[in-house]
């Protein structure tokens, strides 16, 4: 039985990371049919966006260097693909293999534009503009990334008015939705509907927008609710709880996608998951990689299979 909450949706449609934003950050290189196969279970599980992979150059994320070979073996699936193109080049590639749906990823601070794209925001943002404009022009759905949207590890707390400039500019380039990340995990859920609030005043209803918690100060449900009461619908989660950043050394995992569920299920929100089948995903997943999931409920439901 659920107990709803007042003011929230009632559907919320979950963004799943697992097989990019996850596993890039895993070490062992994983085999590209094991990918394919936690893509095809996450689909049946019931998530409707699942971000496949990302065209970035092989050099620089190893872990996805077998996006060309990956690619066809989910794209026929039921559901979302979005994937990350860095370039004009990684749009091409991701255009030729048939995507329908392509990501971009800034950041709100120069400290980690420099040190994840090695540009200034302002460049990054112009090595973007083509990039978004030819996908639109193509018919492709386009999503924009802001990582350090609270906090950044070199610059500390982020100005809320800096966020807003850079959403801005994502949004005017042409990205459809824009996902706000807390890269290293410290906002908190008043931090949240601040934010929230002052991309509402400045023209970015909550209905545009995504949010992307990482649990490392064991936040990102909190803030997940904050950010629903505020008019969120689309919640970022990784699969299990795969996933950090390897820029930011402090920051430990995504929210887990089952976590999310569990919260979500429990207040009678509809996600079209199946919470049982999307546990026995990750915990076949944590098998291949050697090492348990760090989300809680993978770790209570499992048990309680056994
Ligand atoms: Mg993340």
């Amino acid at each position: 039985m659920a107990f709803p909450l007042e003011g929230l949706p009632a559907r919320v449609r979950i963004h799943e990371v697992g097989a990019r934003d996850g596993l890039q950050n895993e070490r062992a290189v994983v085999p590209t049919e094991v990918k394919a196969e936690f893509v095809h279970r996450l689909a049946r599980a019931g998530l409707t966006t699942i971000e496949a992979t990302s065209f970035v150059h092989p050099k620089w994320v190893p872990q996805l260097a077998d996006a060309e070979a990956l690619f066809p073996l989910v794209r026929d699936l039921d559901a979302r693909l979005p994937v990350l193109v860095p370039n004009e080049r990684g749009l091409d590639r991701a255009l030729a293999l048939g995507a329908r749906e392509v990501a971009v990823f800034a950041s709100a601070t120069e400290s980690f534009a420099k040190a994840n794209l090695n540009r200034t925001v302002d460049e990054a943002l112009a090595m973007f503009a083509p990039v978004v404009a030819r996908a639109r022009a193509e018919g492709l759905a386009v999503r924009g990334y802001l990582s350090m949207c609270f906090g950044d590890p070199w610059e500390g707390q982020v100005p809320v008015e800096q966020v807003v400039r850079v959403t801005r500019a994502l949004a005017d380039l042409g990205c459809q939705e824009l996902s706000l990340g807390d890269t290293i995990g410290v906002a908190t859920p008043g931090h949240v509907g601040a934010l929230l609030s002052a991309l509402d005043a400045a023209g970015l209803p909550s209905s545009r927008l995504a949010v992307h918690f990482h649990d490392t100060y064991g936040q990102a449900l909190s803030n997940t609710l904050a950010a629903l009461r505020h008019g969120v619908a689309t919640v970022d989660a990784s699969a299990g709880g795969l996933g950090g950043c390897p820029y930011a050394k402090s920051a430990t995992g995504n929210l887990a996608t089952e976590d999310l569920v569990w919260m979500l299920h429990g207040l009678g929100i509809e996600t079209g998951v199946d919470l049982g089948e999307l546990v026995a995903t990750s915990a076949w997943l944590a098998e291949r990689l050697g090492r348990p999931s760090p989300s809680r409920t993978v770790r209570a439901l499992s048990h309680k299979e056994q």
